[in-house]
């Protein structure tokens, strides 16, 4: 018993310092695993927000620019036109003037038109970032320019030659002719300009193209980005969905099953600490060492209950000392066979130590208690099992025999009685001699069991008054019914 709580105790340490195993803190186990997998969900769904954001943004701010910049490129070509169209129109008004007045007037507001149609061209060659490409403007304006200064000077002459004319009689040939060739100069002067004007147009209206292609452009651009992040954004999704589908099955594989397999261990009618799973060193592992750790003291309770009440039935029938049936089970038999019908041979006898109170004395209790048990051990070698043998009072014991002939049971207690006298009992240093009385008697018929035993005391009695160290049986016969040998 001690060897087996020896062993219960030592597994009983293993589990503790199983167990003992450090939980680490909360940032371990299934508590660690938990936070990185939603730290990398919660970043993974942030970076992409944060991306599909910041491209947004980007593509607003890019769509007003662009948006500022087309119209304002637009006005500026409109503008454009309108003020070159303007400049061929005054200078049209230039071609008109009768008088040096109309003329100036003229020649004002085509400088203004000038003016505002280098101005524009500027502008738009800023706007569209490239002033190179603004040359063929600039040289129509300054052919218009020269154009009109040409005009101009054609003009006056003009203006001069009919005054003289007017005031000739017969206008001179000369003077008609020289207004003619003033008049055909000025005309081919306002085909050029109208030439001027249209290349000019067209000159806008590329630049109007090309602008439009370059926003047309950007407008890929930013179409392709937004792909770009389409993608991204569905990788993203995909990334957030794998991250999902790892914490559901961690949380079912990591935690879930083994709590069902746990819960399956205790389900059982009596579980084995060995049963119960512990692998790993997070949460559920733990857990598992410490429930471990319980049903192994459980089972080391129930073990010891169990021998308890072992021990404890053994001593409702049973000395502690000897280990022989005790008094009271003995007097239940008496009563169990007294009740049956009266059908077999019952013999009882009471045996006694000899001045067993002077081994007390003289070896002490100790001494005495190995008397005891080890004339119990030789009764119980020396007589068949059937017959009950039991501790009947302190140093007394009491057999019942059934179905053994008292002649057989009588030598067989003789036999055991000399033995006992000739066997030298070791206790401690000493060996000593010790001899015991008997008293028998067999059960009479229409005699209880009680008097039968009765007459094995009186037998008894009468061997310890004949000398001790005999053995006394009372005889069924009539006559002559005791033997005392
Ligand atoms: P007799 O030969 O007349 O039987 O003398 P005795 O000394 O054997 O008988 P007595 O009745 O005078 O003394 C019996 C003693 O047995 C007294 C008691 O202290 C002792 N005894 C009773 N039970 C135990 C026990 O369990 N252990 C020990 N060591 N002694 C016991
Ligand atoms: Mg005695
Ligand atoms: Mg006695």
């Amino acid at each position: 018993m001690s060897s087996d709580r020896d062993t219960g105790e030592s597994t009983g340490r293993e589990l503790t310092e199983e167990a003992s195993s450090p939980s680490s803190g909360l940032l371990s186990g299934l508590a660690l695993r938990t936070l990185l997998l939603s730290l990398l969900l919660v970043g993974v769904t942030l970076g992409a927000i944060l991306l599909a954001l910041q491209a947004f943004g980007q593509y607003r701010a890019t769509i007003a620019e662009l948006d500022q910049q087309q119209n304002r490129g637009l006005a500026t070509a409109h503008l454009l036109l309108q003020q070159t169209e303007g400049l061929v129109s005054s200078s049209s008004l230039l071609l008109l003037a009768s008088t040096h007045f109309q003329r100036r007037e003229a020649m004002f507001e085509i400088a203004d038109r000038a003016e505002w149609v280098g101005r524009l061209v500027n502008q738009l060659a800023a706007l569209r970032g490239e002033s190179s490409r603004f040359d063929d403007i600039l040289a129509v304006r300054q052919q218009l320019m020269a154009n009109v200064a040409a005009m101009q000077g054609l003009v006056q002459q003009r203006i001069d030659l009919r005054a003289a004319l007017s005031g000739d009689s017969p206008p001179s040939r000369a003077s008609l002719e020289q207004l003619a060739d003033v008049e055909m100069q000025l005309a081919a002067i306002i085909r050029d300009n109208r030439l001027l004007s249209r290349n000019l147009g067209i000159s806008v209206g590329y630049h109007v193209t090309a602008m439009r292609e370059q926003v047309q452009g950007t407008i890929d651009d930013l179409n392709a980005d937004i792909a770009r992040l389409e993608t991204l954004l569905k990788a993203s999704a995909v990334a957030v969905i794998l991250a999902v589908l790892l914490l559901l099955g961690f949380i079912q594989f990591g935690v879930v099953r083994r709590l069902r397999r746990l819960q399956a261990s205790l389900s059982h009618p009596h579980p084995l600490p060995e049963h119960i799973e512990v692998r790993g060193g997070d949460e559920v592992a733990h857990m598992g060492a410490a429930i471990r750790r319980y049903v192994h003291s459980i089972n080391l309770n129930e073990q010891r209950i169990l021998e308890m009440n072992r021990e404890l039935n053994f001593l409702a029938t049973h000395d502690s000392l000897t280990r022989l049936h005790n008094r009271h089970y003995f007097e239940q038999a008496l009563k169990v066979h007294g009740e049956a019908p009266q059908d077999s041979t019952l013999c009882v006898a009471l045996m006694d130590i000899d001045h067993f109170k002077a081994i007390n004395d003289n070896f002490g209790h100790d001494a005495g208690d190995r008397v005891l048990q080890h004339i119990a051990r030789m009764i119980r070698q020396e007589l068949p099992d059937e017959v009950l043998v039991a501790r009947y009072g302190g140093e007394e014991f009491a057999l019942l025999a059934r179905d053994v002939p008292l002649r057989a049971l009588q030598r067989g207690l003789d036999v055991l009685r000399r033995e006992i006298a000739a066997t030298a009992i070791e206790v401690g240093p000493e060996r000593l001699s010790v001899t015991v009385s008997i008293g028998l008697a067999q059960q009479q018929p229409g005699c209880s069991l009680a008097s039968t035993v009765k007459e094995a005391d009186e037998r008894l009695y009468q061997a310890k008054d004949a000398g001790r160290n005999r053995l006394v049986a009372h005889s069924p016969r009539p006559s002559g019914n005791e033997v005392s040998l």
